[in-house]
């Protein structure tokens, strides 16, 4: 049987689903999923994982101009 394409993504930790928030950080697009049930966060930038410490990295630096 096949899935649709768009699945949401599953928390790695407790493999609910987790909720897709898109932001603009420095004109760049970022998603932001977090899951409610265990507070997992992870970034996502163009189909590639960030970690969490690179994009406040990018926040505090874009704020301080
Ligand atoms: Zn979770």
């Amino acid at each position: 049987m096949k899935r649709t394409d768009v699945q949401p993504t599953k928390c790695a930790k407790c493999e609910r689903a987790m909720v897709s928030l898109n932001l603009e950080i420095d004109a760049e697009l970022r998603t932001l999923h977090s899951c409610s049930h265990c507070d997992l966060r992870i970034w996502e930038a163009a189909g590639e994982t960030l970690s969490l410490e690179g994009v406040l990295d990018e926040i505090a630096d874009s704020s301080a101009r």
